[in-house]
């Protein structure tokens, strides 16, 4: 068995090189370089697959998150210095765009099963002057269900999907509008991230943001344009962050394929948790009813301190494996002075210590898959 990579992003784009290829000369051709047809058609795809009426491309993951908290306080929705939940586990993107639009972020614990925040874990962290909750679908699996939607209809909430990792992943309940299950189209606005390795990614940067909200769609629009209503008329202090053509026409591209790509990651997901049989290695939580998760990562947890042993092992035997990650994000150095403190987030801080991304994404055979099931078992005491 040849080495077991993580992620190689060559192997992924190979199914797709010859359309993007054609697509890039297309574009070259063309002469339109800002915008156009392609960003267009990105986002009437995207908002068809999610099922949101409204779908606005941007630069990249974070000023998706960004400019979706701006608009909901430039929309009234929320005001600034308005306090915001958001999980302690999670990508550091999460918090830079709470606190870049002049929110602050409130840190709730994890359960750890899920590793996403449960209607408990949010009420623990409750306090005055919060607003509104950042709900982090992190490794692919969607952070709602009934008791979250009523403990957020009870508060009031307004609810911001943080989908970078979850793209056609699906919840056990529908959300507030109650029309759809899917993440993405579960609060008042969510934001995507087309890095790269996300399960659908472009060729370098580029996010979008849907909503249901038509103010918060064309606010959207507006700050990633210079603020800018129609041409020379600026309405917003905005910022540049444009989704590029290049990115959009990639999206474009792949999009067709999600059902393909997340199929074979679950059926990579179940081939670990039916192989991996080993008192030292917790798995995942498999299955929910009706849960319908996207497995951006397939998470371990080794106990005891053995969490690098484990990886050197694996290593050893030419598997590689990551960490998602390997700190609280609170806990960060930018952080931790104002955060912490906090004690509200030992399980993410536990966990951050003993969780492991094993390899899962859609390149990987089945044979592959049960290569490393095996490798696990053979971790000993
Ligand atoms: C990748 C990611 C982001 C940020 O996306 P970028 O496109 O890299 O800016 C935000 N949140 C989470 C949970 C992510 O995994």
């Amino acid at each position: 068995m040849g080495k077991i990579e993580f992620c190689n992003l060559r192997t992924i784009n190979r199914p797709f090189d010859t359309s993007i290829r054609e697509g890039l000369e297309s574009i070259l051709d063309s002469g339109r370089f800002i915008g156009g047809s392609h960003v267009l058609q990105l986002e009437k795809n995207l908002a068809s697959t999610i099922g949101t009426e409204f779908a606005v491309g941007t630069g990249n993951g974070l000023d998706a998150l960004k400019l979706a908290l701006k608009a909901l306080v430039l929309n009234g929705f929320l005001k600034e210095g308005d306090k915001i939940l958001v999980p302690a586990n999670t990508y550091i993107a999460s918090v830079l765009a709470i606190i870049q639009a002049r929110l602050r972020p409130v840190p709730a614990d994890i359960d750890p099963c899920t590793m996403n925040v449960t209607a408990d874990t949010l009420e623990r962290s409750m306090e005055p002057g919060v607003k509104a909750v950042m709900l982090v679908h992190l490794y692919g699996r969607a952070a709602w269900d009934s008791d979250i939607k009523q403990w957020v209809k009870r508060h009031n909430m307004v609810v911001v999907e943080d989908n970078a990792q979850a793209i056609g992943a699906m919840a056990d309940c529908t959300g507030l509008s109650g029309e759809s299950a899917m993440t993405g189209a579960l609060g008042h606005a969510a934001a995507f991230s087309f890095y790269p390795t996300k399960n659908i990614g472009a060729i370098g940067d580029g996010g979008a943001v849907t909503t249901g909200i038509p103010e918060i769609a064309s606010t959207v629009k507006a700050l990633a344009n210079y603020g800018s209503d129609r041409r020379f008329h600026n309405i917003f202090i905005g910022y540049n962050s444009r989704l590029d053509p290049i990115q959009a026409m990639a999206v474009n591209i792949k999009l067709p394929w999600l059902d393909t790509i997340n199929t074979s990651r679950r059926s990579n997901a179940a081939i670990l948790n039916d192989g991996i049989r080993n008192l030292f290695v917790e798995k995942p939580l498999f299955q929910q009813p009706g849960l319908s998760m996207v497995w951006h990562q397939y998470v371990v947890t080794i106990g005891n301190g053995r969490r690098d042993e484990f990886r050197d092992f694996l290593n050893n035997c030419g598997i590689e494996t990551d960490v998602h990650y390997p700190m609280a994000v609170f806990d960060q150095p930018c952080l931790r002075n104002e955060f912490g403190a906090n004690p509200n987030v030992n399980t993410a801080r536990r966990l951050a210590r003993s969780i492991v991304s094993l390899p899962v994404n859609q390149t990987l055979s089945a044979a592959d898959m049960q290569y490393v099931a095996s490798a696990v078992n053979e971790f000993g005491p």
